[in-house]
């Protein structure tokens, strides 16, 4: 794999500059809608990689009990695994303390350092929250933001979003990828329900959920649940 970018694209800055995607979530449990949202970045912006960042606490998800950052990082893990594009970072994981992607990407651009652009993927709907997010405008000084289709949601009016964050419209692209309908909190409620959850997320992380009995009610076995 090189690790620089050769061509240029209407996507692309000056050359010679890596270009990395970044996949921030909690991943709880990491999809297919997750997964081809990443692939479909990199090919159209012509990614050097992708990073999987999982969050290690998230600050959006109180209120209910989140699976563990190891447990998590772990199905990413098993995920990516047949794509050389795609990585791994530990990078929330690792630290301590709330996760805010203004503070993960500073760490990353300084350790991607020198000649690296980072795009920072996200799906419709956590761009439609941005303006809750920590330090938004000091986010979009420090990367590109890649706002993805998702099905149900919205496009983003970039033009709303320029009052209170001035250069939304340039530093924010909005990507169509292939729609589908997946999602973490319906694939637990499956689970949950006892209902199949297969082809919407890889084997093995649905053998990894299997194994490790997650998102079922507590003190359920597999074998009472079926
Ligand atoms: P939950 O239902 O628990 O919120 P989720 O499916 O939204 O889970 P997250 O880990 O919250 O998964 O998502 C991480 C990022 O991926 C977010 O920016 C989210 O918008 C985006 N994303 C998640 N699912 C899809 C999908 N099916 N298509 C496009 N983007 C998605
Ligand atoms: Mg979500």
């Amino acid at each position: 794999m090189t690790p620089f970018v050769l061509a240029r694209s209407s996507w692309s800055g000056p050359e010679y500059v890596r270009r990395v995607g970044v996949l921030g979530g909690t991943f709880d449990p990491i999809h297919h809608g997750h997964l081809a949202a990443a692939e479909e970045c990199r090919v159209r912006l012509r990614l050097t990689e992708v990073l999987f960042v999982p969050a290690g606490q998230p600050p959006h998800k109180h209120g209910r009990s989140v699976a563990s950052a190891a447990l998590r990082a772990a199905m990413v893990d098993l995920a990516i695994a047949t794509n050389p594009f795609f990585r791994l970072s530990r990078i929330e994981v690792d630290r301590s303390g709330p996760s805010y992607s203004v503070e993960t990407v500073a760490q990353l651009k300084d350790e991607l350092r020198p000649a690296t652009e980072i795009y920072f993927i996200i799906g419709m709907d956590s761009l439609a929250e941005i303006l809750a997010w920590h330090e938004p405008a000091r986010l979009l000084s420090l990367c590109h933001v890649v706002a993805v289709t998702r099905p149900g949601v919205r496009l983003v009016d970039l033009a709303s979003l320029e009052p209170d964050l001035p250069g939304a419209g340039q530093r924010i692209s909005l990507l169509p990828v292939p729609e589908l309908n997946i999602s973490s909190s319906n694939l637990r409620r499956r689970v949950f329900e006892g209902l199949p959850i297969k082809y919407q997320l890889p084997e093995s992380v649905e053998a990894f959920i299997a194994q490790h009995q997650l998102y079922r009610p507590s003190g359920s076995t597999p074998s009472s649940r079926q």
